[in-house]
């Protein structure tokens, strides 16, 4: 009788033989259906290419007509080669030509066979192939079967993915593995980046595939599997791991699966039919991925990254592989692709190098992406099965305008890009020449144009875009990069920096803003069902004045001897601002108490950002040294939509009629009060919307770095006092239906504006 587990060891281990020998590609892969074919008592044993045209062409066959090699071809889902490609799952058939998928090929003359087994030969998931083996008599194949065939579909993976078979590849075709791809997902920061792919979490290449010694295999892997449970307990254990929340409840997933019996077992089947450890995971691994990638659960999806994540973490323990060692041979045009990231660990790679951020999940909003935004990095985010689509190294282009990323683009394609990046270079170029023009109007008024910021790596940005100074900077930034709560001291040393690299430009601090979007791990309040007009902003800090008071006394002590700027968010009421006055007495009181230098001026203003202000204008205007309006949140309370939510809000315009005259009413008011008034919402970033802002009456406005010289070079040609003109007339007029965006673009093309 023939020993079950030793048929495939037996293969496997003539299989390394095979593909240690010096042989030709083709003559290798002939070899290979042969001895499958005999080891596995079948007729017919054939191997199937994935190209780039998403056809399958066959290789190699023992059995088959030999005519047909190179010849015989399917499509991505026909017939039963092409459904195994296509859904990535083995088909273990006893009378294949039943099968309604069953397609014959003439070419082959394998009307005889009727037993059919197929598995698809996988790299992270995705199909590079098929291998097939058929016998004339109708039987089914035994699960251990299957097992062996889909582990030697791996050496074939190997080969196929090692770029082996280019040689015997006809000229002019190409394998899929080398196809150009285009994924699409959502642009969360502008900009084109052409450079070479770099995984966040390299793929670990396991070239050490065949097992010498089973037992010794199966030891290493109930080793390896021990330490990565004691690891995750040690983290669950550890403090800063809080009791709950989402890191807890991954945690306990990854606990969970650690010690799931169907997965250890699997990876157990999978050595002792003559895998490594580390081969084993990789197998089973893949063959899991590429059951999961095609649901569409969300649930399911996350728990299969759960997965996904822990078998990586397996495969380090068992290769002994550090990222870290990764850290050579860094392109000097890096284009990062990961499924997540944290911000702190995009801060980890080379600024200089990086041209691009490619996620598969986030948000606009995700930490990462503030991130990448301050380095003026393009971002693509939601971009599907990025990850298992690029190899380390691979060409790409990451188009931030239109939430593309092209792969391995053809050589037409990658030359419009580079065009399109030089002509942005020259652009570029001509606003740096702007960088020391004074912005004044045509008509000689002096605009005010500052920059926002969050983070250390803006202010280079400050001299580089020749702003006047920043109008707001975000202080929660720091708080939301971190993974614990920044220290009083670790504030202060922070803000201090700050002011440092400003070299005496003015800048304005923004009181903590968290809440609503903007999420601090470590600081999570109760499950909130509209969180955005929930417990944040201002309302958190009084309700936590310990937390308040820390950061009041980190800007005093920062800003010692010089001046301090310092506005509240989301302010509801004027009440707010008497109440944040006190505490900021009281900080001052104490600092000078213990003979602190305090800061030699000090203007306290508010953001703009909630209507109810809008009928407590004079008395916010004589309560505060400036007012900042936050167009963002503004427009999102005001038009009852949703900042984050494109499908509601791109449906109103800031440019239309109900939210130019709100914006001009709190204008007037600053003039009746004499109250410094600037705006530091998007609304400011774009020329036109920009222009419009200075029509209605603002002379200082605030915006991201890179805005500074399209909306300078807008504003050196224009005549603010005609547009002014033009435009109060437009939004007093009551019967006018032409919409307002319509006589702004009009306004400039008519002056020659440049946009
Ligand atoms: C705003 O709301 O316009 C603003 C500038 O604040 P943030 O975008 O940080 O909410
Ligand atoms: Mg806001």
């Amino acid at each position: 009788m023939r020993d079950l587990s030793a048929g495939p060891r037996v293969l496997l281990k003539r299989l390394r033989e095979l593909m240690a020998e010096p042989l030709e590609p083709q003559e290798r892969l002939d070899q290979i259906v042969r001895q499958i074919a005999s080891n596995m008592v079948a007729e017919v044993c054939s191997v199937y290419v994935l190209r780039a045209d998403g056809v399958l062409e066959l290789y190699a066959t023992e059995g088959l007509n030999k005519d047909a090699v190179h010849l015989a071809q399917l499509k991505m889902g026909q017939g039963l080669v092409g459904t195994i490609a296509a859904s990535a799952q083995p088909l273990n058939l006893s009378d294949a030509q039943a099968h309604p998928a069953f397609r014959y090929l003439p070419e082959t003359g394998e009307e005889i066979y009727h037993s059919f087994l197929g598995v698809p030969i996988l790299r992270a998931g995705r199909s590079l192939g098929v291998l097939v083996v058929q016998n004339k008599a109708q039987r089914n194949y035994r699960e251990d079967e299957l097992e062996a065939l889909e582990t030697t579909a791996m050496v074939l993976a190997e080969m196929i993915a090692t770029g082996e078979l280019k040689k015997i590849t006809r000229p002019g075709l190409e394998l899929d593995l080398t196809r150009a791809v285009t994924i699409d997902g959502d642009s969360y920061n502008e900009g084109i980046g052409l450079g070479y792919v770099v995984l966040h979490e390299p793929r670990i290449v396991v070239t050490n595939l065949l097992n010498e010694d089973t037992e010794t295999e199966l030891r290493r892997l109930a080793d390896a599997l021990g330490s990565l449970r004691i690891s995750i307990d040690d983290m669950l254990s550890r403090r800063e791991v809080s009791m709950e929340g989402e890191h807890r409840e991954v945690l306990e997933t990854y606990r969970m699966f650690a010690h799931d019996q169907g997965w250890v077992r699997r990876m157990e089947e999978a050595i002792h039919n003559g895998l490594t450890a580390e081969a084993a995971v990789e197998k089973v691994q893949s063959d899991t991925k590429a059951r999961m990638i095609r649901l569409t659960d969300p649930y399911l999806r996350e728990r299969m990254h759960d997965f996904d994540d822990l078998a990586n973490r397996l495969l380090r323990q068992l290769t002994g592989f550090s990222p870290h060692s990764q850290t050579e041979g860094f392109p000097a045009d890096a284009i990062v692709f990961a499924r997540a990231m944290g911000a702190a660990e995009l801060l980890d790679y080379p600024r200089a190098n990086l041209r691009g951020l490619v996620l598969e999940e986030g948000a606009v909003t995700s930490h990462v992406v503030i991130v990448a935004r301050a380095m003026g990095i393009a971002v693509v985010g939601q971009a599907a099965g990025a990850v298992a689509l690029a190899e380390n190294g691979d060409p790409v282009i990451i188009d931030g305008d239109d939430g593309k990323v092209h792969v391995r683009p053809m050589a037409d394609l990658q030359k419009a890009y580079e065009e399109k990046v030089k002509l942005r270079a020259k652009r570029q170029e001509q606003f740096r020449a702007l960088r020391d023009v004074e912005p004044i109007t045509k008509d000689g008024k002096r605009i005010t144009l500052q920059m926002n910021a969050g983070l250390l790596v803006d202010l280079p940005q400050l001299s580089e875009s020749g702003a006047d100074g920043i109008g707001l900077f975000r202080t929660e930034l720091q708080f939301m990069i971190s993974s614990t709560m920044p220290k009083g001291e670790e504030q202060e040393n922070f803000y201090r920096s700050v002011l440092r690299q400003a070299g005496g430009r003015p800048v304005t601090f923004r009181t903590l803003d968290i809440g609503g979007d903007k999420v601090v791990s470590y600081f999570r309040g109760h499950e909130e069902e509209n969180p955005a007009l929930g417990w944040r902003a201002i309302r958190l800090s009084l309700d936590r004045p310990g937390l308040l008071r820390t950061q009041l006394r980190a800007l005093l002590k920062a800003a010692a001897g010089a001046e301090l700027k310092m506005m509240l968010p989301m302010v509801t009421e004027v009440a707010e601002i008497r109440a944040v006055r006190e505490l900021l007495q009281k900080e001052v009181q104490h600092l000078s108490k213990f003979g602190h230098p305090l800061p030699k001026k000090l203007q306290f203003g508010a953001m703009l950002e909630v209507p109810a202000l809008m009928w407590q204008l004079d008395e916010l205007m004589q309560e505060v040294d400036f007012v900042s309006v936050g167009s963002n949140d503004l427009f999102q309370f005001t038009m009852a939509v949703d900042r984050g939510n494109a499908r509601v809000s791109d449906r109103f315009d800031v440019l239309g009629r109900p939210f130019l005259r709100i914006l001009r009413d709190i204008v007037r008011a600053a003039d009746r009060h004499e109250t410094p008034v600037t705006l530091c919402g998007e609304m400011a970033s774009k020329p036109l919307s920009a222009m419009a802002l200075l029509g209605i009456g603002f002379r200082s406005i605030s915006m991201s770095p890179t805005s500074i010289g399209p909306v300078k070079a807008m504003l050196l040609g224009l005549d603010v006092d005609q547009l002014g003109r033009e435009l109060h007339a437009a939004l007093d007029d009551h019967h006018s239906h032409l919409p307002l965006r319509d006589i702004l673009v009009g306004f400039a093309e008519d002056n020659n504006i440049p946009l």
